[in-house]
């Protein structure tokens, strides 16, 4: 079997180099960009003046959409839609799975003459009602009031989904309950922009800014892995579960390192560009591509984008990378942890502010005024990240990110901040109370801010944080590869936004009783240094000693899913969550039980998976060798031969099927489990069922190394990993 599925990948990596060198597709981003998203540029030439600069109003004020307007849009999207082929039109949201949903409605509506038109009325763009009874609403519907509907979103343009022969309008939603609760990502995210943006803008208007509204600036980097597709529809876990839950390390590891920034291969290139030009065509800025530092792990970063829009583009991105893969014989797998002992996949979130002429509000700026004020809200971010650590941890954590955040490869689950050496001393110095110097020539002179050109090259960078500043954003690096990055945003946008109040509600007191904004600055910030830097770091934050160090600096260490995501319900997280009206309580307990829901579920499908395995791949493997073991001392014996090591080896061998038996059959008993809530299934499974899978895994994987190529049944690591 093994040697089936080696073969067949090899003939598709040859018939693959045939067709590229027979027809090689030349791809043309310059003209490809945007070509299939009902852009500005779109709307302005099809668009009535009026309708457009009213359509203009609500996407950067929120004003709200007239009936007529909403009509004339629909209008013109149809037509354009039907120009480029499309028959269908979707509502496109992001319900609590953490994957996108769709249902596609024909622009079709028949005419009372037996005819049929092309229809698309405003009422249709506006708002869609999917059967929404499956999607999870973590107990939020009750079955009375079980619908929901979609409500269109006209800050993310919509564009045109290519698949076959097949196109449809895509036109992204918002999803709520009739009751105005939140069922999806998107909503609470819109939320969370608006609330940090008020708070910023009263700390820009005391800068004397007259910046109306600022929004959060995301570009999320990914990493993923391309194996080929024999190999993965040859292996059940990678299908199901997303990741190999056998597989023994190969005798060539990632010990080289040969692979980091190294040539990328042909047929991966080709891929590549095609994921590139899908996504250009979708108005997705793609940017990056490189390998990553695992074998066959690549990764793909946009330029940065509004956070609303870049997480739309992220969906959007995760699926065309699956979606492509197989037009060229691989299979992509976003998973965090595909392979143990292989580095991990993870998504690192660039994150800032921007005002609404574009100002980056973390990049420090040429003179003292704009330093100020970048310090300013580079401390409100600190010590966002200090008070609402458990929060953020609990917005990456899932089975999957287990795997992967403090296993020596990825930032540990201990949440804190590199700030790099300049600005920890600088921050240091305003602590004390504006000493005269700083480090590298920077001063903080009396009254005079001057900050020194702070290193952007990546070089300097501690790949080891979970979060850090690189010169003119933050970047939250424990993201997973997997998840949306709607959450993470959510929870940044809330923590820093209560932060931003706090320290704009002090400035503002300090002001209005007679201080400068200079002496008001000067009086509050070493305050919030003091009380936030314990979560500065610049060390290695692999190592043992950081996590005794955050220990006694009193800093959380939530190892798993189940230790993180009570965080997410905590008082304080629910009054955060109320204040600024991001989500309410029911609405907030909702996603946590979704999120406990998710992880024992994953687990549980993981367990399953692997008893399948053990009982229908792995132990008839192991028996037909031990057959033939047994034959063959059998046969020297009858030969009148003594075969010692034979013998020996048909001992060891059987102790270690033996082993395999019983702890699979352990595994399958630690799944019957009825947990009394919730919480207490997750528990099982972090402390019972996790640790047998363990151990059938150490077993599985021992025999792997001894039973024959021929006849071990999946697909091997060093096969899957290094055949591209
Ligand atoms: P590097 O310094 O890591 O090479 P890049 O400038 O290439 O950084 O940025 C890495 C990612 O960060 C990209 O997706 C980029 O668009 C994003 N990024 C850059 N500036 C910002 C910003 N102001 N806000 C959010 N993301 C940003
Ligand atoms: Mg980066």
């Amino acid at each position: 079997m093994g040697s089936r599925v080696l073969g067949e990948a090899i003939s598709s990596i040859r018939d693959w180099a045939v067709t590229e060198a027979k027809e090689p597709r030349i791809p043309r981003p310059a003209e490809a960009f945007g070509s299939l998203v009902f852009s500005d540029e779109v709307q302005q030439t099809r668009l009535p003046k009026p309708v457009y600069h009213a359509l203009r109003r609500t996407m950067t004020h929120g004003e709200p959409l007239d009936m007529s307007v909403a009509d004339a849009v629909a209008s013109a999207m149809k037509e354009w839609a039907v120009e480029h082929g499309a028959t269908h039109y979707t509502h496109w949201f992001q319900p609590l799975t953490g994957i996108t949903a769709e249902k596609h409605d024909s622009f079709l509506s028949p005419t009372s003459d037996g005819k049929a038109v092309l229809e698309f009325s405003g009422k249709e763009l506006v708002r869609g009602e999917p059967d929404a009874s499956s999607f999870p609403s973590g107990g939020m519907r009750s079955t009375f009031e079980a619908r929901g509907y979609t409500a269109w979103d006209p800050t993310s343009p919509p564009w045109l989904l290519r698949s076959g022969h097949e196109t449809t309008l895509v036109i992204p939603t918002a999803f709520v309950s009739w009751t105005g609760e939140a069922l999806d990502k998107k909503t609470p995210l819109l939320r969370s922009m608006e609330a940090l943006s008020k708070q910023a803008v009263r700390v820009l208007k005391l800068f004397g800014s007259t910046a109306e509204r600022v929004v959060t600036t995301c570009g999320p980097e990914q990493e993923y892995f391309l194996i080929d597709q024999y190999f993965y529809l040859s292996r059940p876990d990678l299908i199901n579960a997303g990741r190999t839950l056998f597989g023994a390390k190969p005798p060539k590891g990632q010990e080289l390192e040969d692979q980091y920034f190294g040539a990328i291969p042909d047929r991966v290139m080709a891929f590549m560009s095609e994921v590139e030009t899908e996504l250009y065509k979708v108005g997705v800025p793609v940017k990056t591509r490189h390998n990553e530092v695992a074998p066959s792990q690549y990764e793909i970063a946009p330029v940065f984008e509004n956070a609303n829009v870049a997480t739309d583009h992220q969906m959007m991105m995760m699926e065309t990378l699956k979606r492509s893969a197989p037009k060229f014989g691989l299979a992509c797998l976003l998973h965090e942890k595909p392979f143990a002992g292989v580095n991990g996949s993870g998504k690192h979130l660039n994150w800032s502010m921007s005002d609404d002429a574009g100002n980056n509000l973390l990049g420090p700026g040429a003179n003292t005024h704009d330093n100020i004020q970048f310090l300013v809200f580079c401390t409100a971010v600190i010590r966002a990240v200090n008070r609402w650590q458990g929060l953020l941890r609990a917005s990456i954590a899932s089975a999957g990110n287990d795997h992967r955040l403090g296993a020596n490869e990825a930032p540990p689950a201990i949440l804190s901040i590199f700030l790099g050496d300049m600005l920890t001393d600088i921050f240091e110095q305003i602590e004390k109370g504006g000493a005269k110097s700083t480090k590298d020539g920077g001063m903080l002179d009396t009254g005079v801010l001057v900050l020194p050109k702070l290193p952007r090259d990546a070089g300097d960078r501690n790949r080891t944080s979970p979060f850090a500043f690189t010169g003119n954003k933050f970047e939250f690096r424990a993201v997973s590869s997997n998840q949306s990055i709607g959450y993470p945003n959510i929870v940044l946008n809330l923590a820093v936004t209560e932060s931003i109040d706090y320290i704009a509600t002090e400035l503002e007191k300090a002001v209005k009783g007679g201080k400068t904004l200079d002496q008001a600055v000067a009086l509050l910030l070493p305050k919030v240094i003091k009380e936030n830097k314990q979560i500065i770091f610049n060390g290695n934050g692999y190592s043992k000693e950081w996590e005794k160090e955050a220990a006694k600096r009193g800093l959380l260490n939530l190892k798993n899913t189940v230790d993180a995501l009570p965080q997410l319900v905590t008082k304080d997280a629910i009054t955060l969550f109320e204040t600024y009206k991001i989500l309410n309580e029911r609405e907030l307990h909702a996603r946590y039980e979704i999120m406990v829901e998710t992880y024992n579920k994953t687990v549980n499908v993981e367990g399953q998976l692997m008893v399948l395995m053990a009982n229908r791949y792995i132990l008839p493997a192991a028996f037909e060798y031990q057959k033939d073991v047994a034959q063959s001392v059998a046969a020297v014996k009858s030969a009148g031969g003594k075969s010692v090591e034979g013998k020996k080896m048909l001992n060891g061998l059987t102790k270690l099927v033996d082993e395999f038996k019983r702890r699979t059959d352990k595994l399958a008993k630690t799944l019957e489990h009825e947990g009394a809530s919730a919480e207490k299934h997750a528990k099982h499974f972090r402390d019972v069922v996790v640790p047998a899978m363990s151990a059938l895994r150490e077993t599985g994987d021992q025999l792997e190394v001894v039973i024959p190529h021929e006849t071990w049944p999946l697909a091997t690591y060093r096969e899957m990993l290094f055949i591209k």
